[in-house]
């Protein structure tokens, strides 16, 4: 018997971020770990596959750092009592989706390097597109990789800088000068936190402040999660560094504001609808995302209805300008962890799709405009399509509030290569037809500059115009090969 729940699906078919990071200092000598132990948790949409912390005291041993990393979700990794060993009021955490690296323990982050000047521990999010060559120069020099990250070789270059350079926050400066593509760093040092951002400012990074504790992290729904005041973001191409004296600024890397280019797609999808990232709400960009497709693909419809949690915002945005009511019609399963078994292909419940259900009546005899944030391969959106079909909705209308992806990313997001987007070669009628909606629009590529206020952004993925020449070839991966 079929009850209000009409079917389930599993969602797939998403591009996924690959790290966040939070740093902080807490002046008064207390224990940060459980502070970072909770903004990892706030972070937790930004990486599930691996997280870490490594935590240092200022005023104990100069280097010596206490870190506990592993597989999974945060409250997997870190359980009852793991933070008890980690004492210290200067510390760094990372949560982990590898898009470049193999997923294993060894790749997790904060990596932590001890070196002739002492410690340092580093947390990255982004992807360099140099790190091959960057890798190559220091292995001819003797260096001895022990993992197959990017993040590691940016450590290597600061240490090594390091030792000619009378500061930290000195040899990152140096180091960021010879790196090329996007990254957004936390750096500790025995007596410092230090945050750098690329200079085209790809990824986000911000400044949060709790008393005498001084935050540095990826994104500001971080800083709410502990009660802390945002203080600013930090600069595309600006160091921070953070000693007990207060906060300094380096901004000598940093471009022009044309110059800059910030991943559009952290407004679209990645960031918590909670956070905003350069003056802009997240939230806000995605109702305006919605807006914008009511006025520029309208459908005539009963019901408004976004697949979640990314895509619920702009159906808010389309009802509002579309005046069409707005409805819930899918309920989520978000408890599908790591280790969850997935159902093998041979068994009965193959077909069972296990992370999505629709509410039947909800839909059953309405016109459904349904709205997503993006299509990649088209795998989700066709099973999507027929599920509100099935429950009874006489016409399903898709809005996708991004343009079509058409182009890989170098620069930490996993948007694959072009052979495996539904959209390459393809027209939008013939995408429709795939997935078997009644009609089909994208965001105009001329509207993300809008959506993000106006902020300089990056299109590559959407239009091949990348802010930095891609490399020749596709990277990506390659240390494993
Ligand atoms: S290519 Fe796309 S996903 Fe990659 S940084 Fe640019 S906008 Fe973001």
């Amino acid at each position: 018997m079929r009850g209000m729940i009409h079917e389930q699906t599993e969602v797939t078919d998403k591009l996924r971020e690959e790290c966040g990071v939070f740093g902080i200092y807490d002046l008064s000598g207390s224990d940060v770990a459980s502070s970072i132990y909770y903004g990892l948790f706030a972070l937790q949409h930004r990486g599930q596959e691996s997280c870490g912390i490594a935590v240092s005291d200022t005023n104990g041993p100069k280097g010596k750092v206490s870190s506990c990393k592993g597989m999974g979700l945060v409250n997997e990794v870190f359980l009852p009592g793991s933070l008890d060993d980690l004492h210290g009021d200067i510390g760094v955490g990372h949560v982990r989706y590898s898009t470049a690296g193999a997923s294993t323990r060894e790749n997790a982050q904060p990596l932590v390097l001890n070196y002739i000047k002492g410690t340092l521990a580093l947390a990255h999010n982004g992807n360099l597109i140099n790190a091959l060559e960057l890798r190559k120069e220091l292995e001819y020099t003797g260096a001895i990789f022990q993992t197959t990250i990017d993040s590691e070789v940016i450590a290597y270059h600061i240490a090594r800088e390091r030792v000619n350079t009378a500061t930290v926050q000195e040899a990152v400066g140096n180091a960021m000068k010879k790196m090329k593509g996007a990254y957004s760093l936390i750096v500790m040092s025995p007596r410092k936190l230090i945050g750098a951002r690329d200079p085209y400012g790809f990824k986000p990074l911000c400044i949060g402040r709790r008393d005498n504790a001084y935050m540095i992290t990826s994104e500001t729904c971080a800083l709410e999660t502990l009660g802390a005041e945002f203080v600013r973001d930090v600069e595309p191409g600006e160091i921070v560094t953070i000693t007990k004296d207060g906060i300094t600024s380096d901004t000598s890397m940093c471009l022009s504001r044309d110059e800059q280019a910030r991943c559009v797609f952290e407004y679209i999808y990645f960031s918590r609808p909670d956070s905003h990232i350069d003056g802009v709400s997240v939230y806000g960009s995605r109702i305006k995302a919605g807006r914008f497709l009511a006025m520029d693909s309208p459908v005539k419809a009963d019901l408004v209805v976004g697949v979640p949690e990314s895509g619920n915002a702009a159906a808010l945005g389309f009802s509002m300008e579309s005046g069409i009511p707005y409805g819930t019609a899918f309920v989520k399963n978000g408890y599908v962890g790591r280790t969850f078994i997935k159902p093998k292909q041979s068994s009965r419940e193959s077909s069972v799709r296990v992370k999505l259900n629709v509410l039947k009546e909800a839909v059953c005899g309405k016109r459904v405009v349904m709205i997503d944030d993006s299509i990649v391969r088209g795998t989700t959106s066709g099973r999507i399509v027929s599920m509100l079909k099935e429950a009874g909705a006489t016409e399903v209308h898709m809005r996708v509030s991004s343009p079509p992806f058409l182009w890989p990313c170098y620069f930490g997001t996993d948007v694959p290569a072009r052979e495996q987007l539904i959209a390459c070669n393809r027209s939008i009628d013939e995408i429709r037809q795939i997935i078997g909606a009644d009609s089909l629009a994208y965001l105009g590529l001329d509207r993300l500059s809008g959506i993000a206020e106006g902020l300089p952004i990056c299109t590559g993925c959407f239009n091949g115009r990348y802010p930095m020449d891609p490399p020749a070839e596709d990277i990506r991966g390659e240390y494993e090969r």
